[in-house]
């Protein structure tokens, strides 16, 4: 084994970064978590490892954390999920957070550091949410990743797979091409997932409630309806919502068109019919930033349109949809209850990630 690898997360990015040394941590103040989404928010975070704090040319500061990739993984698995979470769940989401953050320190998204630590790349919220457990899950994964056998050159190699999750796939999960570039990632399958779904939860579990209590973080639970969920706009706010998001004045929305769907359901080409201006956009994430003030919570939905009488101008727009997130990979609460069901960590990867081997990660 060779030196342990050092990650570097950009945390914060302010007009100026206000923190705390202490002992052996430190504290930033007002760190935005959630960004965009619906549960964007601010608290105050503590961390482990070396604060620097660059000066952008901007004028803006960014507070950039440079730590061991272990001690990394054990504040992302109790960032993403509850450090509470069975045990099997823990190590499933460091065998996966560990062979993204790899990839990630291979070919870095941002500049200047690895990955930033919001839902971007994956979260991390320091220590606060971080439990012996967690750093039980990852110790006992230690250095584990998931791979994938491909050809390179002639040759047969094992690659670390970009282990794309998310939070709830809605009983089905999506492939690869659904959400980025047209190409086929051959452990990225759509599979059957009926373990999120809240009626099997609470059949399945003596207590299903206080599962998902204890696999959630505090801000994560406030999302109840992560399953099966609906939206209604009035026509006037349709429209607003997709001139401020998208830029573009549609006019008077008339018709939202699916024009193709994922496997799971998801949509990742959709025309928006407006009385000015009439586009097909895609894939699945602009979809749900230009249909919500936020993010939709997925782009798996149909949509019901109501009208006034002896009108063809629609008044309202529901949707109603299912899943939380991409859809893409592990469905992160459906793998928590997997493991409360008794399934291991390599059963609960192997179901979500086909065609994939764990293994040590050459050094
Ligand atoms: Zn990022
Ligand atoms: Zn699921």
């Amino acid at each position: 084994m060779g030196a342990p690898r050092q990650i570097k997360i950009g945390i914060l990015t302010a007009p100026h970064i206000e923190y705390e040394l202490r002992a052996r941590t430190f504290v930033l103040k007002r760190v935005r978590i959630g960004i965009g989404f619906h549960w964007d928010r601010r608290e105050d975070q503590e961390f482990q490892g070396a604060l620097s704090i660059r000066n952008n040319a901007d004028g803006t500061q960014t507070a950039i954390n440079t730590i061991d990739l272990e001690d990394y993984l054990c504040s992302v698995i109790s960032s993403e999920m509850n450090a509470d979470s069975p045990m099997e769940l823990l190590k499933a989401h460091a065998v996966i957070s560990r062979s993204w953050a790899m990839l990630a320190m291979q070919h870095p998204n941002h500049e200047g550091y690895d990955v930033c630590a919001d839902d971007h790349c994956q979260r991390y919220e320091g220590i606060r949410r971080m439990n012996e457990r967690a750093v039980e899950a990852v110790r006992a994964t230690a250095g584990q990743v998931l791979t994938n056998e491909q050809m390179v050159n002639g040759k047969m190699v094992n690659l670390i797979c970009d282990t794309r999750y998310h939070k709830c796939c809605g009983g089905r999960t999506e492939i690869w091409s659904t959400c980025w570039e047209d190409i086929d990632v051959p452990y990225i399958r759509s599979v059957e997932c009926p373990y999120c779904n809240p009626s099997y939860i609470n059949k399945s579990l003596v207590d299903g409630t206080s599962l998902l209590r204890t696999c959630l973080n505090d801000y994560d639970r406030e999302t109840e309806d992560f399953h099966d969920w609906q939206v209604t706009y009035t026509a006037d706010e349709l429209a607003q919502i997709i001139r401020a998001k998208s830029g573009i004045d549609f006019g008077e929305i008339i018709d939202l068109v699916p024009l193709h769907r994922g496997p799971s359901g998801r949509i990742d080409s959709l025309r928006i019919v407006g009385t000015r201006h009439t586009e097909t956009i895609g894939k699945e994430l602009k979809i749900r930033l230009w249909l919500s003030p936020t993010c939709l919570y997925s782009s798996w939905f149909d949509v019901k349109k109501t009208f006034a009488p002896s009108s063809i101008r629609p008044l309202t727009f529901t949707f109603n949809g299912h899943g939380w997130g991409h859809g893409a990979g592990l469905c992160q609460i459906g793998a928590a209850v997997m493991a409360a069901e008794g399934h291991s960590y390599e059963e609960i990867l192997h179901y979500y990630y086909a065609n994939t081997r764990l293994g040590v990660a050459a050094q």
